[in-house]
């Protein structure tokens, strides 16, 4: 048997709690993974805490990503050995997810690991990690940014997505700055290439629905109004990338932005997004992202760990990426 971080109803509430399961106790779909790590999202903080309900069927085994190796396939696209990667697909919702030394996939949810990351630095990322990808493939498909041209600002910067995203944009070329609600994380975003700082406070008041121009596009993981903010001070012809919520779910936003400046609200879906955007935010990463710098946004944590964890991510306290070690 083997030890799962599972979502089951006690007094007909969700709770999270380790359980030791067998291989038959896993779904019977095509192919079963060794896990190697799973990570830390803020939706999977949101499962464990209770304070989100993320898992929809229940016993669920939790855990948004994994990254690992084929043991045993009845699929003709896979075959023993096969390194993969799983980035969302309704894992920890509907289907069985990665805290949890082995699972059982269906074919079509499995990427295979691109030959730069280890599985540990696939972990790195994670979901988080690709969402902030899928936002830069989509400013710079949309033609909002260009290396060297105007600033992109980065909310929840901080963060997973908040981090890679920076990363991955000053790899590029962009000119990157950072919103954050925590002054002391400053050097650490500066070292991942930031070369300026909002706060986040200034962005969380309501303000005009026009303000002053300032960013060429946005990767906005916060919201609510935030994101109304960054829609009323991009410049014209301008976009934003929204994949987040963790200012809120709401959005008090006038249309002026886009009516007047032309300004594209771009939303990013990392969960069924399809293999085309995954393999493009996926390449992405793999040639732009500086291995070192993925080192300093992200430490391996035991699963043991994870009901401390989940808290803090909800409650804004954990910076860049936590790597799930699942024998831990
Ligand atoms: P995370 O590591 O917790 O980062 C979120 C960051 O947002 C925090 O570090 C903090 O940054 C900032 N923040 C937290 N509470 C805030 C508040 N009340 N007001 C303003 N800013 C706040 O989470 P993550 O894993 O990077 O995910 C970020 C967001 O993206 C989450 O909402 C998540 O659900 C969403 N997401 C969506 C998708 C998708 O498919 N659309 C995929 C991945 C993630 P600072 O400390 O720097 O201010």
């Amino acid at each position: 048997s083997f030890r799962a971080m599972m979502i089951t109803d006690v007094e007909g509430k969700p709770k999270a709690g380790f359980a030791d399961i067998t291989q038959a106790d896993l779904p019977e779909h095509e192919v079963l993974v060794e896990i190697a790590y799973s990570t830390l999202n803020y939706k999977d903080g949101l499962a464990l805490s209770g304070k989100g309900r993320i898992a929809r069927r229940r016993p669920m085994v939790a855990g948004i990503d994994l990254a690992g190796t084929v043991v045993d396939s009845s699929s003709p696209d896979w075959v023993p050995g096969d390194k993969v990667v799983v980035n969302g697909w309704g894992l920890s919702e509907t289907e069985w997810g990665g805290y949890s030394r082995y699972q059982r996939l269906k074919p079509q949810w499995l990427t295979r690991l691109p030959a730069e990351f280890t599985a540990q630095q696939a972990m790195a990322i994670g979901t988080a990690g690709y969402t902030a990808a899928l936002c830069v493939d989509a400013l710079e498909r949309w033609g909002a940014i260009r290396p060297g041209g105007g600033e992109v600002l980065v909310t929840g910067a901080a963060g997973g997505v908040g981090s890679t995203a920076i990363s991955l944009l000053a790899a590029k070329g962009y000119t990157v700055t950072a919103a954050t609600g925590r002054p002391e994380t400053h050097d650490y975003l500066a070292g991942l290439g930031a070369s300026g700082f909002v706060a986040r406070t200034d962005l969380a008041e309501p303000g005009g629905a026009l303000q002053k121009e300032r960013w060429a596009g946005a990767v906005d993981s916060v919201g609510s109004t935030t994101l109304a903010n960054v829609l009323a001070q991009t410049s014209y012809g301008g976009a934003v990338a929204a994949c987040g919520l963790a200012g809120g779910m709401d959005l008090p936003a006038s249309v002026a932005p886009h009516i007047l400046r032309g300004i594209a609200l771009l939303g990013i879906d990392s969960v069924m997004a399809p293999q085309d955007k995954r393999a493009r935010a996926w390449a992405l990463l793999a040639a732009h992202l500086d291995k070192a710098k993925l080192d300093t946004i992200a430490r391996v944590e035991p699963m043991s760990n994870l009901p401390q964890l989940a808290e803090d991510i909800v409650a804004g306290r954990i910076r860049g990426r936590v790597v799930i070690d699942v024998t831990g």
